[in-house]
């Protein structure tokens, strides 16, 4: 038999927005939990050092998981190792959550901060070589690439910061980038430009990656302005070209953009009742962690008056108002 457990809030993802909406919800006195198929912190985990966070100029991204965690913790958080399977809306209004650990979780408000997966490159020898050269976490693998030449893919935030992060282990690092400028912001620019390890391959996108059974030995790239094809030797290819939204969790129909982020209202629900979104995966000009935790506060605070809404309702409906 299954295990169900009822809650007032579900919270599904721990990183920043999750671990937010948590501590919230913990001073708000709610009945909540928090779920997480891995370590809290989400992207955190993923990057070495955070200096846009306000009040921390320089901190490194496990260190502020860890207080985030912890600060959620000493409100009341309850946050549970759970991978999460699916996320659906029943008539009475009420969500189930289910999990591969067989625990049915339910409650009538649910906020998702299950962030994104790395985009591919979709490119052959793609596969072939992950973990043998090619890698979507430069805080993860950078270590391994001592001394050696590598490739970063991309052209945003995500590519051009750990382009330079990655010149502490490499030797050389080439950034391609398929048009001749960044969308990176321009303090990252900056510092990419005024490193002399780094070198910026403008106009070319990657064709193939090849190798041997030993690992990554080269990309093969296309200019995109004339068609030529060269070959660069790298032994490793750090792919940042964005990521999709991890939305495939709900299981009923939802208001998202051409790209899957869902779209939300101006108090972070989505367009089904009770179900909200914060993070990386809703539609917003840009996604930080500063616009995480903004999302989740707001998402939060929201639920706790969706509640008393429904409860109104509910009670509404019982005594025949
Ligand atoms: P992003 O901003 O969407 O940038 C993706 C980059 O990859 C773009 O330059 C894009 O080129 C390129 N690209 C996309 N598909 C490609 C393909 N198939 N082949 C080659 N290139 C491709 O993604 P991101 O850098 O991962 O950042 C995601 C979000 O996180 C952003 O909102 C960003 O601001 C935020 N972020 C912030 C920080 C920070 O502030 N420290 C760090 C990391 C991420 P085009 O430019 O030509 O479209």
């Amino acid at each position: 038999m299954r295990n169900v457990e009822e809650f007032e809030l579900i919270i599904v993802g721990g990183g920043p927005a999750g671990l937010c909406a948590a501590m919230y919800a913990g001073r708000g006195m709610l009945k909540a939990v928090l779920l997480e198929r891995g370590v809290p912190g989400g992207e955190l985990l993923n990057t070495e050092w955070i200096d846009d966070y306000p009040g921390f100029e320089h901190v490194l991204g496990r260190e502020l998981a860890q207080k985030m965690t912890s600060h959620a913790a000493a409100f009341g958080a309850d946050i549970r190792q759970e991978n999460v399977e699916g996320i659906a809306r029943r008539d009475d209004g009420v969500f189930e959550v289910t999990t591969a650990g067989g625990t049915i979780y339910q409650a009538p408000a649910v906020i998702l901060t299950a962030g994104g997966t790395p985009t591919k490159l979709e490119v052959p020898g793609e596969l072939e070589y992950a973990g043998r050269g090619v890698s979507y976490c430069a805080v993860c693998d950078g270590a391994f690439f001592k001394g050696e030449t590598i490739a970063v893919v991309g052209g945003g935030d995500a590519a051009v910061e750990e382009a330079d992060y990655l010149t502490r282990y490499a030797e050389k690092v080439y950034v391609i980038h398929r048009r001749d400028e960044f969308r990176a912001s321009k303090i990252l620019q900056e510092r990419l430009f005024a490193n002399p390890k780094i070198e910026v391959i403008w106009n070319k996108r990657v064709l193939e990656l090849t190798g041997t059974p030993a690992g990554l030995q080269s990309l093969l790239l296309e200019d995109t302005l004339t068609g030529g094809i060269t070959t660069l030797e790298a032994t490793g290819c750090f792919v940042f070209i964005g990521f999709r939204p991890n939305t495939g969790l709900v299981k009923e129909h939802f208001a998202h953009d051409s790209s899957g982020y869902i779209v939300t209202d101006d108090r972070m629900m989505t367009s089904i009742p009770g179900l909200f979104a914060a993070g990386d995966l809703r539609v917003q000009l840009t996604r930080q962690v500063t616009t995480a935790v903004g999302d989740a506060t707001t998402a939060a605070i929201a639920v706790e008056k969706y509640l008393k809404d429904r409860q109104g309702r509910v009670l509404g409906v019982k005594v025949g108002v």
